[in-house]
């Protein structure tokens, strides 16, 4: 049979077919399959009505794995209505489903024998259900999708045979309601192989894009709908603000038009579709930042997935520091802390500190305390004072203070400050002076009567300023013609509150103004004050030239003037005494121009034959009624010394300390009492302890001085040891060092200078007491007799004093050298222990005291210089002032380098050979050898350090370019000595 034979002939085409179905498997991605016939190798078991019509048939593809076709061939017979159903295929999601249909087709013409019935089409139909309906099948059920037709049925092949060629059509069905459906293939009498049928839809496959995950996405049911689909970030990433992430379906199963994006958060960077953890030591502070990056300097992170790295310890993060930039910290203390001091001002200067912390931000804040002799009764200055520019903030490194209390001791901390600095729990670092102010100048003299106005003069008197700050030693009278176009001053000073100003015309307006005068300089003006002075009395004049008592009256009252002042120079000239306050007292002098007062003369006591009368040349006689004893602080010599009060007319009360005369005392005694009044109120120096005055014609005899608060130096010191600052000690001994030019500029040699006969007030203000003729040094505890007669405090005498009695103020000095030794060493015995016999012994033979612990190696140095044999080789107080004020303006100097400047092993120095070991540089040692005009060459060859130094022989001194033999000479003994030094101190050879 033809019917038979015919698809005989299909399976080798179909075997030659195979090589095509592979063709479309690449697209099949984005395509969900619902039916796939070639995919089954068992019967399909597709319904075929009638059974005549479609057959299934088995085939091999190229791989010989089995296919299932289904044919149809029946060309012969006419009406022929074949039909071929599908199982029930589910939709699931889908909305548009694809069928494709691959097949051939033989045209009517190439079969032998065929008549009008043959077709070359096909219909496809489907029919949606819920659910299978068995295997009967309902033509009019069905819905027509199309007629399908071959493309190509057949084409020639080169040599003529008929090659068949597979038709592949695609139709599409949707959107359908149901939960599947049936297709069926209606076959109308044409040739038709059936090869296979693929019906699929469409779907965008999950995919991740900019870090968002867009699910499976079943395509629109229209050809042309996208479908929105939001994306979700991926685990550790977010989305960017305002920007959602979002893509869109296309019916082709294509993801387009991706819009909006997630971000990896903070912590965690990209790597691929994923967020990854930022490894240990990196962070990533935001999600905007691409990538992580190492922890910035001083910062560090253990766990992964940071956002930050935490400081170090020690190191912080400002607020404002983003997390990028290093952890930093708090500024080291600003350098170079120097200051001035004018009166109540103080201007400090500094250098920025060696380490900023790392940030750019410092400024400084000064933190001013005002301090009382206890460190811990130091508090704060309080609103009154002001800064200039500021009190902190500061950017620039210097400023002023100002409005300081008069003769107070301050402490000024200046500590640098960054943006990390109130975030540190580390102790502050600041550098820090002590200063004690001077003496303010008087406030105005404002209160100014008129007392008696004459045609020539005009009689004045005051109040003393309400703020005298320190003691007036004299007022200024200003004046001038209230007419006069040239405005010309005058000038008359007076030493009290009242002045009488000659020489002026009669009945000429007069504008005075008076200002006072302190150690501390001028006090301002007060207000003008104007008095027209008395007409010209001609008559009076010409009566009295004419009158000749008073002619005689005027004679001998001048006469009596001149017998007086011959007396009393004579008297003065042979007491060797070129100033006596007689000519002046109760006088003003006059001035034209301006004259500062010379320094006044000491005049000794001793060269009154009445001592009474020098008492009361020198001292002011007190009313007993004006003083109140309180209460008893020591004993003296003469009797008791007490505390109390003394208030004088006009005045406001002061604290006083009253030395009493014990009761019998006897001639010699009251006057050897009283000779110290005699000696301390020739004197008016801060520095020096005041007199107020005495009490001689009463009971008991007192003499009346300023109160010192702590009592003497050396037993306030022992007290206090270790507790004062270095600067604060040089102060003291700045103090001193005053005292004493002020006495030594007088003439006054003290002879008995040493700490116990120091006196300190409540603000630390050394004063120089204890005055006395060379007698009352006998009552001095420390006095011992000498071979040469009379008592000597040894250890605080020059040799030359001790063996020939020659006291002089360079014999003060080495006394204040002492001093400067005991206040170093917080009032340490000089010599120790060792007997008054051993110390001259060893003065002698050159050793001296070596520098007591933590004493800066300058201050030790001059000591040593006040301690030179030879008393014209010694400084003057007044270098010594210039010396310890340098130091204090520059407080660098009194640093003690750790471990360089150490006590020397041998209690005593050989003060032939000064004791190297003790400096700190090249510089000092060349200074101390006075060959410091080689401390260049030193420094240009390298030789910054003494070890350096000691290894020099003569020739690499001589390299140096020093010519001369003398030098060379000198610098290379002293260097022989330094090594010898060094070997003793640290038992260690220096190799030369
Ligand atoms: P003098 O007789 O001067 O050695 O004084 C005996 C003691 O009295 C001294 O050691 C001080 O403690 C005390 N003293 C003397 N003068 C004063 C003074 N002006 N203020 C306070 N205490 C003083």
């Amino acid at each position: 049979m033809l019917s038979r034979s015919i698809p005989c002939l299909w399976i080798t085409f179909c075997l030659r077919l195979c090589c095509y179905l592979d063709s479309g498997e690449a697209q099949i991605a984005k395509e969900v399959i619902l039916l796939d016939s070639k995919a089954q190798q068992t019967e399909l078991e597709w319904i075929s009505h009638p059974p005549s019509g479609w057959e299934e048939i088995s085939g091999l593809d190229e791989n010989y794995t089995p296919i299932r076709t289904y044919q149809v061939c029946q060309v012969m017979e006419p009406n022929q209505n074949n039909w071929l159903r599908t199982n029930w295929i589910e939709k699931g999601n889908a909305q548009r489903i694809f069928v494709e249909m691959k097949f051939t087709l033989r045209d009517c013409n190439s079969l032998p024998g065929v008549v009008g019935a043959c077709k070359e089409t096909f219909n496809l139909y489907y029919q949606e259900t819920d659910s299978e309906v068995g295997r009967i099948l309902r033509e009019n059920q069905f819905v027509k999708i199309d007629t399908i037709a071959a493309d190509e049925s057949f084409t020639q092949g080169d040599l003529g045979e008929r090659k068949m060629k597979l038709n592949t059509e695609v139709r599409i069905i949707g959107p359908l309601s149901r939960r599947g459906f049936y297709l069926a293939f209606q076959d109308v009498g044409a040739c038709i192989a059936l090869v296979s049928v693929k019906v699929y839809y469409k779907k965008c496959w999950s995919i991740i894009e900019n870090l968002a995950t867009f699910p499976d996405t079943v395509t629109g049911s229209e050809f042309s709908s996208l479908v929105e689909v939001e994306g979700m970030c991926v685990s550790d990433a977010e989305e960017e603000a305002d920007n959602s992430p979002k893509m869109h379906c296309s019916a082709e199963g294509e993801w387009l038009v991706p819009i909006g994006k997630c971000i990896c958060r903070a912590g965690f960077h990209q790597k691929g579709d994923a967020c990854e953890p930022c490894g240990r030591g990196f962070y990533k502070s935001s999600s905007q930042d691409l990538q992580c990056s190492r922890c910035p300097a001083h910062s560090f992170n253990d766990r992964e997935g940071s956002w930050r790295c935490d400081c170090e310890d020690g190191y912080y993060r400002a607020l404002s520091d983003p997390p990028s930039v290093a952890c930093t910290r708090p500024p080291s203390a600003p350098q170079n802390l120097v200051y001035t001091i004018n009166q109540t001002t103080v201007s400090l200067e500094w250098s920025p500190p060696a380490d900023t912390g790392g940030r750019n931000d410092v400024s400084y804040r000064v933190i001013c305390r005002r301090c009382s002799w206890e460190p811990e009764e130091c508090v704060p200055c309080g609103p009154n004072v002001g800064y200039i520019p500021a009190q902190s903030g500061l950017v620039d490194t210097y400023m002023t203070i100002m409005d300081l209390l008069a003769h107070a001791n301050y402490t000024f901390e200046v500590e640098a400050v960054n943006g990390v600095s109130e975030l540190s729990r580390t102790q502050r670092l600041f550098a820090a002076v002590s200063i004690a102010t001077g003496q303010a100048a008087p406030s105005q003299v404002s209160e100014v009567i008129k007392e008696k106005v004459q045609q020539r003069s005009i009689q004045l008197s005051w109040q003393e300023p309400q703020q005298p700050n320190g003691v007036i030693t004299e007022y200024e009278i200003k004046y001038y013609e209230k007419d006069q176009k040239d405005r010309i001053y005058s000038t008359v000073r007076s030493k009290s509150t009242s002045a009488t100003v000659n020489n002026l015309k009669p009945s000429t307006a007069y504008v005075f103004q008076i200002r006072a005068f302190t150690e501390a300089g001028y006090g301002t003006y007060g207000p003008r004050l104007e008095i027209t002075t008395k007409e010209e009395a001609t008559a009076a004049i010409v009566s009295s030239e004419q009158n000749p008592v008073i002619i005689i009256a005027v004679v001998a009252v001048a006469g009596t003037i001149i017998l007086v002042f011959m007396v009393f120079g004579f008297i003065i000239g042979r007491r060797h005494c070129g100033y006596s306050k007689a000519d002046q007292e109760g006088d003003e002098e006059l001035y034209f121009q301006f004259k500062f007062p010379g320094t006044k003369t000491y005049i000794d006591p001793e060269t009154y034959e009445d001592p009474n009368r020098a008492v009361h040349q020198f001292a002011k006689e007190l009313d007993a009624s004006c003083i109140k004893i309180e209460r008893v602080i020591g004993a003296g010599e003469f009797g008791e010394v007490c505390s109390g009060r003394l208030k004088l007319p006009g005045k406001r009360d002061v604290s006083v300390a009253i030395k009493t005369l014990k009761v019998g005392y006897t001639e010699k005694q009251r006057r050897d009492f009283l000779c110290e009044a005699s000696i301390m109120g020739q004197f008016d120096h801060p520095n020096v302890v005041h007199l107020e005055g005495v009490v001689t014609r009463g009971k008991p005899v007192m003499i009346v001085i300023e109160y010192m608060e702590n009592g003497s130096l050396d037993a306030f010191l022992r007290k206090h040891d270790g507790q004062f600052t270095v600067i604060q000690l040089v102060g003291m001994l700045r103090g001193i060092a005053a005292g004493m030019r002020y006495l030594s500029d007088m003439g006054y040699v003290h002879r008995d200078l040493a700490a116990r006969n120091i006196l300190v007030n409540s603000n630390l203000v050394c004063k120089v007491s204890d005055f006395g003729l060379s007698r009352v040094i006998d009552d001095d505890p420390e006095a011992v007799y000498t071979t040469t007669g009379g008592k000597i405090p040894v250890r605080w005498t020059a040799p030359e004093a001790i063996q020939y009695r020659k006291f002089t103020s360079a014999s003060d000095v080495w006394s204040y050298g002492i001093v400067m030794w005991e206040v170093m060493s917080y009032g340490e015995r000089p010599y120790w222990d060792m007997s008054n016999q051993d110390v001259i012994k060893a003065i002698e033979e050159g050793y001296r005291l070596p520098a007591p612990m933590d004493c800066p190696p300058g201050l030790h140095q001059l000591m040593l210089d006040c301690w030179q044999k030879d008393r014209a080789e010694r400084p003057k107080f007044d270098q010594i002032v210039g010396i310890l004020d340098k130091m204090i303006r520059n407080p660098n100097t009194l640093k003690t380098p750790v471990g360089t400047c150490t006590r020397p092993i041998s209690p005593l120095l050989d003060q032939s050979t000064p004791d190297f070991t003790a400096f700190c540089s090249v510089g000092e040692w060349l200074e101390a050898i006075k060959m410091e005009r080689y401390r260049d060459n030193f420094t240009a060859a390298g030789y910054s350090s003494l070890e350096s130094v000691a290894r020099m022989s003569i020739e690499d001194v001589m390299s140096l370019g020093i010519t001369l033999v003398g030098h060379q000479k000198k610098i290379m003994s002293s260097i022989q000595t330094m090594r010898a030094q060094m070997l003793h101190l640290h038992g260690t050879g220096v190799q030369v």
